[in-house]
């Protein structure tokens, strides 16, 4: 994959939200950029404004103070082109459609004509042959995950945002369609976001890490993972990704930025 260096680009990117009384200010001068065709991924706790970068970079928000572009272009550019690939955490699946009729529906949506070969192919490459014309209730939510997948690159999109999209299975389910989401990424390259609490699925996955800080949220660091790729399973086993999980970890256990903050009051962290 060449470096081009004009993947994902936020530029002071801050957004406050207008709830209530108090605004929340959701995230404060985020700056940040990627290569084109690698994998991202914001890293930090509940709250610290990840989905609302995700969110921005979808169009489905607009920045308070900042721009964002991704591939050189603006959400609503590649909204306008159909570049854009997303899979949230809850699969949002139509529960009256099939698993075929679920993954057609972007093309249906966009105007496009439904590809048959291309979703049968979708279909294969995310292991759910024979599941063509099965409900979403009759999936185990891992195979729901996996339409999810499917039914965000039958657009072929060349962007492709990921809201912790295995944030809700179990642990071994989590492991196991995080290594198929490799492998997909792998046949299927993209400009990629992914959103995750998880220190190991980030660093297995992306090329760069943006570990974030809540109150306001802010990137506290990126973090380049250096491993090779392709990218094994034993990989995490090695000194190297030992080094950059402990990296990771205090940045994001670490908690206040100075020493006199740390001192503060207990209180102020629930706030
Ligand atoms: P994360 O994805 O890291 O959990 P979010 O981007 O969802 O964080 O939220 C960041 C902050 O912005 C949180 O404090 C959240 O409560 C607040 N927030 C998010 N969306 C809205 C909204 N639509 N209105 C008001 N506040 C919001």
């Amino acid at each position: 994959m060449p470096r081009t260096g004009s993947g994902i680009s936020l530029q002071n990117l801050g957004k406050t939200y207008a709830a209530g009384r108090s605004p929340v200010v959701a995230l404060e001068a985020a700056n940040l950029s990627t290569d084109r065709g690698s994998f991202l991924s914001l890293l930090g706790p509940s709250g610290c404004g990840k989905s609302t970068v995700l969110r921005i970079l979808a169009g489905l928000e607009n920045p308070t103070t900042g721009d964002v572009l991704v591939d050189g272009k603006t959400p609503q550019d590649l909204r306008r082109g159909h570049e854009l690939g997303i899979a949230f955490q809850d699969s949002a699946l139509l529960p009256w459609r099939s698993v075929y009729a679920n993954i057609r529906l972007p093309l249906e949506v966009s105007g496009l004509p439904a590809d048959d070969a291309y979703i049968r192919e979708l279909i294969a490459l995310v292991g759910l042959e024979g599941f063509e014309k099965a409900r979403p209730a009759q999936l185990s939510g891992g195979m729901r995950q996996r339409v999810s997948i499917a039914r965000a690159l039958v657009l072929k999109p060349s962007v492709l945002l990921l809201d912790e999209p295995f944030g809700a299975l179990d642990d071994m389910t989590r492991q196991r369609l995080n290594l198929e989401l490799l492998r997909i990424w792998t046949e299927k390259p993209a400009t990629t976001l992914m959103v995750t609490h998880g220190i190991s699925e980030a660093i297995f996955l992306s090329d760069t890490v943006a570990v974030m800080s809540p109150r306001p949220g802010r990137i506290k660091e990126v973090i380049t993972v250096d491993l090779p790729r392709p990218r094994t399973p034993d990989m995490m086993r090695s000194p190297e990704f030992h080094a950059l999980h402990d990296h990771a970890s205090e940045l994001l256990f670490a908690g206040p930025e100075s020493p006199r903050q740390a001192a503060a009051p207990a209180g102020l962290e629930a706030r």
